[in-house]
Protein backbone atom coordinates (compact mmCIF):
# COMPACT_ATOMS: atom_id res chain seq x y z
CA UNK A 1 0.00 0.00 0.00
CA UNK A 2 1.67 3.34 -1.05
CA UNK A 3 2.25 5.68 1.45
CA UNK A 4 -0.52 8.37 0.45
CA UNK A 5 -2.96 5.65 1.16
CA UNK A 6 -2.43 5.29 4.23
CA UNK A 7 -2.59 9.17 5.22
CA UNK A 8 -6.04 10.90 6.77
CA UNK A 9 -7.31 13.47 4.41
CA UNK A 10 -9.62 16.59 5.19
CA UNK A 11 -11.22 18.96 2.83
CA UNK A 12 -11.24 22.61 3.34
CA UNK A 13 -12.37 25.16 0.67
CA UNK A 14 -9.03 27.32 1.74
CA UNK A 15 -5.89 25.66 3.23
CA UNK A 16 -3.61 28.70 4.43
CA UNK A 17 0.12 27.28 5.51
CA UNK A 18 1.49 30.10 7.72
CA UNK A 19 -0.42 32.00 10.93
CA UNK A 20 2.19 35.64 10.29
CA UNK A 21 -0.01 38.58 9.75
CA UNK A 22 -0.38 37.50 5.40
CA UNK A 23 -1.49 34.01 6.70
CA UNK A 24 -4.52 35.25 9.25
CA UNK A 25 -5.34 38.42 7.68
CA UNK A 26 -6.17 36.06 4.26
CA UNK A 27 -8.16 34.16 6.40
CA UNK A 28 -10.25 37.10 8.19
CA UNK A 29 -10.86 38.56 4.98
CA UNK A 30 -12.27 35.28 3.67
CA UNK A 31 -14.54 35.04 6.23
CA UNK A 32 -16.03 38.52 6.07
CA UNK A 33 -16.76 37.94 2.41
CA UNK A 34 -18.43 35.22 2.91
CA UNK A 35 -20.39 36.34 5.79
CA UNK A 36 -20.82 39.51 3.59
CA UNK A 37 -22.22 37.10 0.84
CA UNK A 38 -23.96 34.81 3.28
CA UNK A 39 -22.36 32.34 2.26
CA UNK A 40 -19.77 29.34 4.25
CA UNK A 41 -16.10 29.07 4.02
CA UNK A 42 -13.89 26.55 5.63
CA UNK A 43 -10.57 27.60 6.09
CA UNK A 44 -7.76 26.45 8.12
CA UNK A 45 -4.80 27.91 8.76
CA UNK A 46 -1.33 26.29 9.90
CA UNK A 47 1.19 27.28 12.31
CA UNK A 48 4.13 25.51 13.39
CA UNK A 49 5.23 27.74 16.11
CA UNK A 50 3.60 26.09 19.46
CA UNK A 51 1.34 29.23 19.43
CA UNK A 52 0.85 32.06 16.84
CA UNK A 53 3.21 34.69 17.53
CA UNK A 54 5.83 32.45 18.51
CA UNK A 55 7.81 32.52 15.56
CA UNK A 56 7.03 36.36 15.10
CA UNK A 57 10.21 38.81 15.29
CA UNK A 58 7.99 41.22 16.95
CA UNK A 59 9.19 44.54 18.03
CA UNK A 60 8.10 46.76 15.11
CA UNK A 61 6.45 49.90 14.11
CA UNK A 62 3.34 49.18 12.35
CA UNK A 63 1.38 51.00 9.69
CA UNK A 64 -2.69 50.48 10.28
CA UNK A 65 -3.35 50.93 7.08
CA UNK A 66 -4.18 47.08 6.66
CA UNK A 67 -6.04 46.61 9.76
CA UNK A 68 -8.05 49.82 9.14
CA UNK A 69 -9.09 48.00 6.17
CA UNK A 70 -10.00 44.75 8.32
CA UNK A 71 -10.72 46.28 11.35
CA UNK A 72 -11.76 49.83 10.99
CA UNK A 73 -12.75 49.72 14.71
CA UNK A 74 -10.00 48.00 15.53
CA UNK A 75 -9.17 50.44 18.78
CA UNK A 76 -12.32 50.01 20.46
CA UNK A 77 -11.83 46.55 19.69
CA UNK A 78 -8.53 46.39 21.52
CA UNK A 79 -5.74 45.51 19.06
CA UNK A 80 -2.63 45.74 20.85
CA UNK A 81 -1.28 48.93 19.00
CA UNK A 82 -0.78 51.09 22.32
CA UNK A 83 2.08 53.21 21.32
CA UNK A 84 1.43 55.33 18.44
CA UNK A 85 5.01 57.07 17.24
CA UNK A 86 5.09 60.80 18.37
CA UNK A 87 9.19 61.01 17.65
CA UNK A 88 11.30 60.18 14.46
CA UNK A 89 14.73 60.26 14.94
CA UNK A 90 17.40 59.90 12.23
CA UNK A 91 21.00 59.15 13.31
CA UNK A 92 24.48 58.74 11.51
CA UNK A 93 26.83 57.05 13.54
CA UNK A 94 30.65 57.04 13.79
CA UNK A 95 32.93 56.07 16.17
CA UNK A 96 33.32 59.80 17.80
CA UNK A 97 29.69 59.82 17.96
CA UNK A 98 26.01 60.44 16.00
CA UNK A 99 24.89 63.32 13.95
CA UNK A 100 21.24 63.64 13.53
CA UNK A 101 19.61 64.49 10.23
CA UNK A 102 16.79 66.42 10.04
CA UNK A 103 13.56 64.90 9.42
CA UNK A 104 12.68 67.29 6.24
CA UNK A 105 15.59 66.01 4.05
CA UNK A 106 14.42 62.12 4.57
CA UNK A 107 12.40 60.45 2.42
CA UNK A 108 8.39 60.05 3.40
CA UNK A 109 9.32 56.29 3.54
CA UNK A 110 11.30 57.36 6.88
CA UNK A 111 8.84 59.25 8.57
CA UNK A 112 6.90 57.23 11.01
CA UNK A 113 4.23 59.47 12.40
CA UNK A 114 0.60 57.95 12.15
CA UNK A 115 2.13 54.63 12.99
CA UNK A 116 2.65 52.31 15.87
CA UNK A 117 5.13 50.86 18.25
CA UNK A 118 3.82 47.46 18.94
CA UNK A 119 5.10 43.75 19.30
CA UNK A 120 3.98 42.13 15.98
CA UNK A 121 3.78 38.75 18.10
CA UNK A 122 1.08 40.23 20.11
CA UNK A 123 -0.56 41.41 16.67
CA UNK A 124 -0.67 38.23 14.87
CA UNK A 125 -2.36 36.61 18.37
CA UNK A 126 -4.77 39.04 18.40
CA UNK A 127 -5.49 38.51 14.86
CA UNK A 128 -5.77 34.97 15.54
CA UNK A 129 -8.79 35.48 18.47
CA UNK A 130 -10.40 37.24 16.22
CA UNK A 131 -9.87 35.25 12.71
CA UNK A 132 -11.41 32.17 15.34
CA UNK A 133 -13.90 34.56 16.10
CA UNK A 134 -14.95 34.58 12.95
CA UNK A 135 -15.04 30.64 12.61
CA UNK A 136 -11.02 30.25 11.49
CA UNK A 137 -9.43 26.57 12.34
CA UNK A 138 -5.98 27.75 13.49
CA UNK A 139 -4.01 24.69 14.17
CA UNK A 140 -0.37 25.35 15.97
CA UNK A 141 2.31 23.68 16.43
CA UNK A 142 1.98 21.96 13.14
CA UNK A 143 4.33 22.63 9.87
CA UNK A 144 2.97 21.66 6.64
CA UNK A 145 6.04 19.58 5.51
CA UNK A 146 5.36 18.80 2.11
CA UNK A 147 2.57 19.50 -0.97
CA UNK A 148 0.11 17.08 -2.78
CA UNK A 149 -0.78 17.72 -6.42
CA UNK A 150 -3.82 17.29 -8.37
CA UNK A 151 -3.39 15.21 -11.85
CA UNK A 152 -3.56 18.41 -13.73
CA UNK A 153 0.01 19.75 -11.71
CA UNK A 154 -1.78 22.20 -9.34
CA UNK A 155 -1.79 22.13 -6.16
CA UNK A 156 -4.17 20.02 -3.83
CA UNK A 157 -2.93 20.56 -0.70
CA UNK A 158 -0.24 19.94 1.92
CA UNK A 159 1.17 17.28 4.43
CA UNK A 160 1.17 17.83 8.24
CA UNK A 161 2.56 15.88 10.95
CA UNK A 162 4.81 13.80 9.54
CA UNK A 163 7.00 12.29 12.13
CA UNK A 164 9.60 9.71 13.18
CA UNK A 165 11.79 10.19 9.98
CA UNK A 166 15.56 10.19 10.57
CA UNK A 167 18.05 12.86 9.56
CA UNK A 168 19.58 10.01 7.13
CA UNK A 169 15.66 10.38 5.49
CA UNK A 170 14.49 6.74 7.13
CA UNK A 171 11.84 5.95 8.52
CA UNK A 172 11.66 5.16 12.47
CA UNK A 173 9.79 2.56 14.12
CA UNK A 174 7.76 5.86 15.43
CA UNK A 175 7.30 6.98 11.87
CA UNK A 176 3.71 8.49 11.27
CA UNK A 177 2.80 9.48 7.79
CA UNK A 178 1.16 12.83 9.12
CA UNK A 179 -1.97 13.54 7.29
CA UNK A 180 -3.18 15.65 4.46
CA UNK A 181 -5.31 18.76 4.44
CA UNK A 182 -7.03 19.51 0.48
CA UNK A 183 -7.98 23.33 -0.40
CA UNK A 184 -9.71 24.65 -3.16
CA UNK A 185 -7.14 27.09 -2.58
CA UNK A 186 -3.91 26.70 -0.99
CA UNK A 187 -2.03 29.69 0.47
CA UNK A 188 1.50 29.68 1.07
CA UNK A 189 2.05 32.14 3.19
CA UNK A 190 5.05 30.85 5.04
CA UNK A 191 7.21 34.24 5.05
CA UNK A 192 10.50 34.88 3.67
CA UNK A 193 12.09 31.91 2.53
CA UNK A 194 9.58 29.43 3.72
CA UNK A 195 10.57 25.93 2.42
CA UNK A 196 7.39 24.99 0.49
CA UNK A 197 7.37 28.32 -1.20
CA UNK A 198 10.87 27.68 -2.51
CA UNK A 199 9.81 24.01 -3.85
CA UNK A 200 6.49 26.14 -5.21
CA UNK A 201 9.02 28.68 -7.29
CA UNK A 202 11.23 26.21 -8.45
CA UNK A 203 8.71 23.67 -10.10
CA UNK A 204 6.46 27.02 -11.55
CA UNK A 205 9.99 28.73 -12.34
CA UNK A 206 8.25 31.82 -10.35
CA UNK A 207 11.41 33.63 -10.09
CA UNK A 208 12.11 34.03 -13.95
CA UNK A 209 12.28 37.63 -14.96
CA UNK A 210 12.43 39.14 -11.53
CA UNK A 211 14.99 40.28 -9.33
CA UNK A 212 17.38 38.32 -7.84
CA UNK A 213 17.05 36.75 -4.11
CA UNK A 214 18.43 39.23 -1.63
CA UNK A 215 19.97 37.89 1.82
CA UNK A 216 20.66 40.00 4.84
CA UNK A 217 20.69 39.60 8.87
CA UNK A 218 18.60 40.65 11.33
CA UNK A 219 19.31 40.70 15.05
CA UNK A 220 16.57 42.15 17.66
CA UNK A 221 16.67 42.52 21.38
CA UNK A 222 14.54 43.64 24.01
CA UNK A 223 15.76 46.41 26.33
CA UNK A 224 14.28 47.53 29.92
CA UNK A 225 15.81 51.27 29.90
CA UNK A 226 15.92 53.50 32.48
CA UNK A 227 12.63 55.65 33.41
CA UNK A 228 14.56 58.51 33.09
CA UNK A 229 15.70 57.68 29.24
CA UNK A 230 12.40 56.38 28.62
CA UNK A 231 10.65 58.57 25.85
CA UNK A 232 7.36 56.65 25.02
CA UNK A 233 6.97 56.99 20.95
CA UNK A 234 10.10 57.64 19.47
CA UNK A 235 11.25 55.77 16.91
CA UNK A 236 14.47 55.97 16.22
CA UNK A 237 16.76 54.59 13.32
CA UNK A 238 20.24 54.94 12.32
CA UNK A 239 23.05 53.79 9.93
CA UNK A 240 26.97 53.58 10.23
CA UNK A 241 29.12 52.75 13.12
CA UNK A 242 30.10 49.83 14.23
CA UNK A 243 29.60 48.67 10.56
CA UNK A 244 32.14 49.94 7.61
CA UNK A 245 30.97 52.36 5.06
CA UNK A 246 30.71 49.02 2.30
CA UNK A 247 28.29 47.25 4.77
CA UNK A 248 24.76 48.50 4.12
CA UNK A 249 22.99 48.48 7.29
CA UNK A 250 20.48 50.08 9.47
CA UNK A 251 19.62 49.39 12.95
CA UNK A 252 16.86 51.27 15.00
CA UNK A 253 14.91 51.51 18.38
CA UNK A 254 11.63 52.00 19.35
CA UNK A 255 9.79 52.93 22.15
CA UNK A 256 6.87 51.31 23.72
CA UNK A 257 4.66 52.71 26.33
CA UNK A 258 6.47 50.45 29.18
CA UNK A 259 9.96 51.02 29.81
CA UNK A 260 10.89 48.71 26.99
CA UNK A 261 12.91 49.71 24.16
CA UNK A 262 13.07 47.35 21.07
CA UNK A 263 16.28 47.21 19.13
CA UNK A 264 16.88 45.94 15.76
CA UNK A 265 20.03 45.65 13.33
CA UNK A 266 19.44 44.64 9.81
CA UNK A 267 22.31 43.96 7.65
CA UNK A 268 22.28 42.99 4.01
CA UNK A 269 24.64 40.72 2.69
CA UNK A 270 24.94 40.97 -0.86
CA UNK A 271 28.03 41.74 -3.16
CA UNK A 272 29.76 45.04 -3.45
CA UNK A 273 28.94 47.11 -6.78
CA UNK A 274 32.62 48.33 -7.38
CA UNK A 275 35.09 46.22 -6.70
CA UNK A 276 32.67 43.02 -5.91
CA UNK A 277 33.98 42.29 -2.52
CA UNK A 278 31.78 39.59 -0.75
CA UNK A 279 30.01 41.22 2.66
CA UNK A 280 29.33 37.99 4.68
CA UNK A 281 28.09 37.57 7.54
CA UNK A 282 31.60 36.30 8.83
CA UNK A 283 33.01 40.18 7.70
CA UNK A 284 29.83 41.87 9.05
CA UNK A 285 30.62 40.16 12.31
CA UNK A 286 34.23 40.71 12.44
CA UNK A 287 33.19 44.41 11.82
CA UNK A 288 31.42 44.47 15.45
CA UNK A 289 33.14 45.47 18.42
CA UNK A 290 32.92 43.07 20.90
CA UNK A 291 30.91 45.32 23.24
CA UNK A 292 28.34 44.99 20.43
CA UNK A 293 28.59 41.49 19.39
CA UNK A 294 26.44 40.85 22.86
CA UNK A 295 23.42 41.66 20.47
CA UNK A 296 21.66 38.58 20.11
CA UNK A 297 19.43 37.09 17.42
CA UNK A 298 15.64 36.14 18.96
CA UNK A 299 15.58 32.36 19.46
CA UNK A 300 12.32 31.32 18.10
CA UNK A 301 10.52 29.23 19.96
CA UNK A 302 10.36 25.84 19.64
CA UNK A 303 8.20 23.94 17.71
CA UNK A 304 5.69 22.28 20.49
CA UNK A 305 5.64 18.14 20.07
CA UNK A 306 2.14 18.38 20.11
CA UNK A 307 -0.64 15.86 19.94
CA UNK A 308 -0.79 13.26 16.99
CA UNK A 309 -2.81 15.46 14.26
CA UNK A 310 -5.82 12.80 14.17
CA UNK A 311 -6.30 13.57 17.75
CA UNK A 312 -5.85 17.36 17.43
CA UNK A 313 -7.00 18.09 14.20
CA UNK A 314 -11.11 17.42 14.61
CA UNK A 315 -12.73 19.12 12.24
CA UNK A 316 -15.47 21.18 13.74
CA UNK A 317 -18.92 19.95 11.74
CA UNK A 318 -19.72 22.77 8.81
C1 LIG B 1 14.35 42.22 11.81
C2 LIG B 1 13.01 42.58 11.20
C3 LIG B 1 12.41 43.77 11.55
C4 LIG B 1 11.16 44.11 11.00
N1 LIG B 1 10.56 45.27 11.41
C5 LIG B 1 9.34 45.60 10.91
C6 LIG B 1 8.68 46.80 11.32
O1 LIG B 1 9.19 47.56 12.14
N2 LIG B 1 7.47 47.07 10.79
C7 LIG B 1 6.86 46.23 9.88
O2 LIG B 1 5.73 46.54 9.43
N3 LIG B 1 7.48 45.10 9.47
C8 LIG B 1 8.68 44.78 9.95
N4 LIG B 1 9.32 43.63 9.52
C9 LIG B 1 8.68 42.84 8.46
C10 LIG B 1 7.57 41.97 9.00
O3 LIG B 1 8.07 41.16 10.05
C11 LIG B 1 7.05 41.11 7.85
O4 LIG B 1 6.66 41.93 6.77
C12 LIG B 1 5.86 40.28 8.26
O5 LIG B 1 6.13 39.53 9.42
C13 LIG B 1 5.50 39.34 7.10
O6 LIG B 1 4.34 38.62 7.45
P1 LIG B 1 4.08 37.18 6.85
O7 LIG B 1 2.79 36.71 7.44
O8 LIG B 1 4.22 37.23 5.38
O9 LIG B 1 5.29 36.27 7.35
P2 LIG B 1 5.79 35.92 8.81
O10 LIG B 1 5.52 37.03 9.77
O11 LIG B 1 7.18 35.43 8.66
O12 LIG B 1 4.85 34.72 9.25
C14 LIG B 1 4.96 33.44 8.67
C15 LIG B 1 4.41 32.43 9.65
O13 LIG B 1 4.32 31.18 8.99
C16 LIG B 1 4.83 30.16 9.81
N5 LIG B 1 5.32 29.11 8.91
C17 LIG B 1 6.37 29.19 8.05
N6 LIG B 1 6.49 28.06 7.34
C18 LIG B 1 5.50 27.23 7.77
C19 LIG B 1 5.10 25.89 7.41
N7 LIG B 1 5.74 25.19 6.47
N8 LIG B 1 4.04 25.33 8.07
C20 LIG B 1 3.37 26.02 9.04
N9 LIG B 1 3.71 27.30 9.41
C21 LIG B 1 4.75 27.88 8.78
C22 LIG B 1 5.92 30.83 10.65
O14 LIG B 1 6.14 30.13 11.85
C23 LIG B 1 5.32 32.23 10.87
O15 LIG B 1 4.53 32.30 12.05
C24 LIG B 1 10.54 43.27 10.05
C25 LIG B 1 11.16 42.06 9.68
C26 LIG B 1 12.39 41.72 10.25
C27 LIG B 1 13.04 40.43 9.84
Amino acid sequence: MSEDLERESMEYDVVIVGGGPAGLSAAIRLKQLAAEAGTEVSVAVLEKGSEVGAHILSGAVIDPKALNELFPNWKAEGAPLETPVTKDRFLVLGPQGEASLPMFALPPFMHNHGCYIASLGNVTRWLATRAEELGVEIYPGFAASSMVWNDDGSLKGVIVGVVGIAKSGEKKPDYQPGMELHGKYVFIAEGVRGSLAKQLIAKFDLSAGKSPQKYGIGIKELWQVPPEKHQPGLAEHSTGWPLDNNTAAAASCTTSATTTCRSAMLCTLTTRTRGCRRSTSSSVSSTIPRSSRTWKAVAASPTAPGPSPRAAISRSPS
